[in-house]
């Protein structure tokens, strides 16, 4: 008991320690998103009036200005969450999420199983946190089991197995923790904007965002030049995901591999 106490206090005092750490190490990447971001949106503006000239006389100012509302709400989505991890968000809601649940770090085996994925530099394995238990059992009630990925944290359910009655961790579940840590790899390189976008599509397909047509769309997909940042964040997840479960049963992952090459390459 009283080293499971230390423990805990040690994973907190771990957490509250990465907030102003990230908030210099993170900070040239942090900064130069949100700079981009800002200087996209003063160009739009700029060129504002140019444009109401333009569809007013082509007659298609309804449509236009729906795809401008549109491109604002997608522009304001990108700015406030950029902004957010500036000041270092992420840490902050890490450190009060996890007041309520056990986390660990990845073991060796797990490291070593998906370093050969991702790239041995592309992510801080060392800061990935599994967290189980406490109020997520309460969440996966709500939201059906289903696994998911906050920052660099993978919330993993507890399943009943059917047959015997009794409770087994996901955590066995290679291509799940992959397929979560693709999520964590998305927020690594393009900030917490991934967890706005994968929200989106699973609320607005229903949680049908996932299909991606397997390895034969993929090779079509390719041919026509398709790139892997074309895919949906969910959709980006489950190609890693699939490529890994047939990679392990050494099925032909030939259709997988260019957008392998274009995950490691960060082409998010
Ligand atoms: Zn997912």
């Amino acid at each position: 008991m009283f080293v499971s106490v230390l423990y805990w206090l040690k994973e907190r005092l771990r957490d509250a320690w990465l907030w102003p750490l990230n908030l210099v190490r993170d900070f040239p990447a942090r900064s130069g998103r949100l700079g981009r971001t800002i200087f996209v949106g003063f160009n739009a503006l700029l060129r504002w009036p140019l444009f109401m000239g333009k569809v007013a006389r082509a007659g298609t100012l309804r449509r236009q200005l729906r795809h401008a509302a549109r491109q604002t709400g997608i522009w304001l989505h990108l700015f406030l969450v950029q902004l957010f991890d500036l000041v270092g968000g992420p840490e902050v809601c890490q450190f009060v999420m996890h007041l309520g649940m056990h986390t660990t770090p990845l073991t060796a085996a797990e490291q070593t199983a998906v370093q050969s994925i991702f790239g041995p530099h592309n992510l801080r394995y060392q800061d990935v946190r599994i967290a189980q238990g406490g109020v997520l059992h309460l969440i996966f009630r709500f939201n059906g089991g289903l696994a998911f990925a906050t920052w660099y944290t993978i919330h993993l359910p507890v399943k009943r197995d059917v047959g015997q009655g009794t409770a087994v961790s996901s955590r066995q579940n290679l291509p799940l923790l992959v397929h979560e840590l693709t999520h964590v790899f998305q927020y690594h390189h393009v900030g917490s904007r991934y967890l706005g976008e994968a929200v989106y599509y699973l609320a607005t397909t229903n949680r049908n965002c996932y299909q991606y047509g397997g390895r034969a769309h993929l090779r079509v997909c390719h041919q026509q030049g398709k790139q892997f940042r074309h895919f949906n964040r969910e959709q980006q997840a489950q190609i890693i995901q699939d490529y890994f479960t047939q990679h392990r049963q050494n099925q032909d992952t030939a259709a997988y591999e260019p957008f392998l090459a274009q995950l490691r390459q960060r082409e998010l």
